[in-house]
This record gives C-alpha cells, structure tokens and sequence, in this order.
C-alpha cells in the first residue's frame, strides 16, 4: 500500500483509528513502525469521540534516507 517514494510525512494522517502506541508518539501514525531517533512531529491533532479527547501530537518515520 505504501511506495517506496512516499514519505510518511506526506501521507494524509486521521487521529481515529490510530493504535495507543501511535497515539503516545511511540509509533509512526502513518505506517505504524515503531519510531526510534529522528521521527518527525506532525504537529497537534484534535478530535472527539464521544466523551474521549483524542487531541494527540502525531510522529512518523523520518524520511527515507535521512535514517540510518
Ligand atoms: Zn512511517
């Protein structure tokens, strides 16, 4: 599903659905891996879900090539 080319940085992100790892920043929002040095920051994201805040700062991968 995802290409090699795309960034995760570029892929649209929701902060339903998301696992409780990716919504601590502990794994990439986008794909899921778990992020170790260099993740980026997506910035602030808010929802609601019933009576659940689910305002979260997102991280993912850094780009390819910038890791390792
Ligand atoms: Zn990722």
């Amino acid at each position: 599903m995802i290409h090699e080319a795309t960034r995760c940085r570029d892929i649209p992100l929701s902060v339903y659905g998301l696992s409780w790892d990716q919504a601590a920043g502990r794994a990439c929002a986008a794909c899921g891996k778990p992020l170790t040095t260099g993740a980026v920051s997506r910035g602030w994201w808010y929802g609601n879900h019933g009576n659940h805040r689910l305002d979260t700062e997102l991280w993912v991968c850094p780009d390819p090539g910038a890791a390792q």
